[in-house]
This record gives C-alpha cells, structure tokens and sequence, in this order.
C-alpha cells in the first residue's frame, strides 16, 4: 500500500465520511448524498435572473439543513463539502445552462477573508463543478477590498451599495469574447452576482450566466 492510500485508510478511520447535510455515514470511501436527504432536501427548480445576466441556477433553497450544512462550510472549516456539492451543482447546471458557456469561474473572496478562512468557498466550489466537465476553473475577479458581509444587510439597495466597485477583472484576455459560466455559494438578492457579472462584461466578457449551490425561495 503507498503511504498516500495508507494515510487515506487513516484518516477515514479518524474522520469518516459523511453526509454533508446531515451527518449520516456515507458507505464507501468518499463523502455522500444520502438517501434520506436526497428526498427530503428542498430542491430548487427553474432558473433566476438579475441585473447583469439573464439566466441563473440554484440547486437547494437556503434554510433548514442546507443553511446548517453551508454554514459549516464557509464558517466551520468543512471544505471538504464541497466535494458532495459540486457534482450536485454540476448536474443542475448542465440542465439550466447547458451549451450556456465557455469556461467556468467564480465570485472571489477577499484576500485577507481567503487567509483567515484558509480557502476560498465559492472556488472550491468552482473546482469540484469543473472537475465534472473535465477542466479547471478560470480566476477572472479580484475582490478589491473586504466589504460588510451581505448578510447582515437587509435592504437590496443597501447591498447593491456596498457591492459596488469591489472587483477587479483579473486578465481580461482569458475571457474576452467569451461567455462565463460564474459560481457562488449563496444567492440571497444577487446583488453581488449582478456586480460581478457587471464586471466581467464591461471587460469584455460576451454573457454571463451564474449557478449556486443556494438561493432564497
Ligand atoms: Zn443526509
């Protein structure tokens, strides 16, 4: 056995891989949906649109167990989720979106909110969808500076606000001409999907479409 299968054996014995929304063991190897939640999680149908882009997808509404289960993700250190998320994202978006776009990329955090967290949640995100259709995601923002967190703003004008301005097209050349495919965890407003695609498409981006994993009902 190597010593990365070995380490592996490991670290599924110390930390057994689990469902992601509840917690139940997953059989086999790797994390998992499982059965009991694949009934009976509030799944989202149909597409969204905002200001920016005309077409959206969202996999789970945002309360309940997928709120818990986001929750940990960004905030408890479950980066591994993501790993269970991005086949589920991916799924939807070749149903919504499907032939939509040509390369997939992401709404960045912070630099200083990726150091504190250690990673980046809507990148990884972006990383388990594209590993699904074979590629790797494309960094096309920067976010200029650390802005109050959307959530504890209530207003869409409030949000709208405090999301203007805050990215940066990152090379220009790689999506010139082309349409982007952009991730994020949560779309509560979609203000800051707006603003970002806002973005990408006055640096020459030709469309812009968005999925999440979460979205408001
Ligand atoms: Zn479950």
């Amino acid at each position: 056995m190597t010593a990365r299968r070995w380490l592996g054996r490991l670290l599924n014995l110390l930390y057994p891989p689990k469902c992601p929304f509840c917690g139940a063991l997953s059989p086999g190897g790797e994390a998992s949906l499982c059965p009991r939640c694949e009934q009976a999680l509030p799944w989202a149908e149909g597409t969204f649109s905002a200001q920016g882009f005309d077409s959206g997808v969202f996999v789970l509404y945002y309360e309940g167990a997928v709120r818990e289960s986001l929750l940990r993700y960004k905030f408890g250190g479950c980066s591994g989720y993501a790993g269970v998320y991005g086949p589920l994202l991916a799924q939807r978006i070749a149903e919504g979106l499907g032939g939509r776009f040509d390369l997939i990329s992401y709404v960045p955090v912070s630099r200083w909110r990726r150091a504190t967290r250690g990673y980046d949640q809507s990148e990884l995100l972006a990383r388990a969808v594209a590993r699904c259709y074979g590629v790797l995601p494309v960094a096309t923002l920067h976010k200029r500076r650390q802005n109050r967190t959307q959530s504890q703003l209530h207003s869409a004008d409030a949000r709208r606000a405090n999301v203007s301005g805050v990215y940066m097209p990152v090379g220009p050349e790689r999506f010139a001409g082309q349409r982007v495919l952009l991730i994020d965890d949560i779309v509560t407003t979609g203000a800051t999907l707006s603003e970002a695609a806002r973005t990408l498409r006055a640096a020459g981006a030709a469309d812009v479409v968005c999925a999440a994993l979460a979205g408001k009902r």
